[in-house]
């Protein structure tokens, strides 16, 4: 499969046409952003890292039943996926306030929430990705109906407790994470995009280090070491 055309560059990815009109190559970039990119950076090897662990992870949850976009990995940076029609919404699904949720509703960082949370945000760099709730989405035709709406509650939950229980066995809180699903020529809804430490908070489960992006974004440093921790704790388990 050679790549073709650039059809899309995203803050952490590249998508490439190929000679099958129903597959794309995405390449993992080495690019970093923080708050609606505001603030950028870059770190070399960081693609290849966010390539590997998510590679692990659409493994394991195709393994459990969830169907994604992954057909190969193709090397170090480069995935072979199939084309998709991407619903522009980000699904966030937390366990552990943080981030934008403590702010926005004044839960002390840290806290570990009665349930599992499943957040809509609209995919909308201009409008600074808005949170939503299911009126607006159905307003806005992001989906066709209330029950696609249910069809990714669904799937962010049972991916949270897939992911939870693997991290949790590789001492990582997972805190939090963002997943984006698209349509296929059928009709069917996929799990795509990645599940990276760029999409995702981990936090050691003794020490509460994180092992995230949040390291780039409130200057912790050593933000490769920390997705190699990552890696490495999903390879060696
Ligand atoms: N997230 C993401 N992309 C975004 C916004 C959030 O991957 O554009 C992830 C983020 O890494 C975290 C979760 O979604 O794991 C929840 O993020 P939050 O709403 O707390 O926003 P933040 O504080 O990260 O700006």
């Amino acid at each position: 499969m050679t790549k073709g055309a650039l059809l899309y560059e995203g803050k952490g990815k590249k998508l490439f046409l190929t000679e099958d009109e129903h597959l794309l190559i995405s390449e993992f970039k080495d690019d970093l952003t923080a708050f609606n990119a505001e603030k950028r950076g870059n770190e070399a090897g960081k693609g290849a890292l966010n390539c590997k662990i998510s590679t692990q992870l659409f493994h394991l949850l195709e393994k459990h039943g969830i169907k994604t976009h992954l057909v190969k990995t193709l090397d170090d940076t480069h995935q072979l996926v199939k084309k998709v029609s991407i619903i522009p919404i980000e699904v966030v699904v937390r366990n552990i306030a943080t981030g934008s949720l403590s702010k926005r509703l004044g839960i002390k960082d840290g806290t570990v929430l009665p349930f599992t949370l499943v957040e809509f945000y609209y995919k909308d760099d201009t409008l600074g990705d808005p949170l939503l709730n299911d009126e607006h989405c159905l307003m806005l035709s992001l989906v066709k109906s209330e029950s696609d709406l249910e069809e990714l509650k669904r799937l962010g939950r049972e991916i949270n407790s897939i992911m939870k229980s693997f991290f949790a066995e590789r001492k990582l809180k997972l805190v939090d994470f963002k997943v984006e699903f698209g349509a296929d020529k059928e009709g069917n809804i996929l799990l795509a995009d990645e599940i990276s430490p760029d999409s995702c908070r981990f936090w050691d489960i003794d020490t509460n280090e994180k092992l995230d992006k949040d390291r780039f974004r409130q200057g912790l440093g050593d933000v490769k070491i920390a997705y190699e921790e990552v890696l490495k704790r999903i390879l060696n388990h």
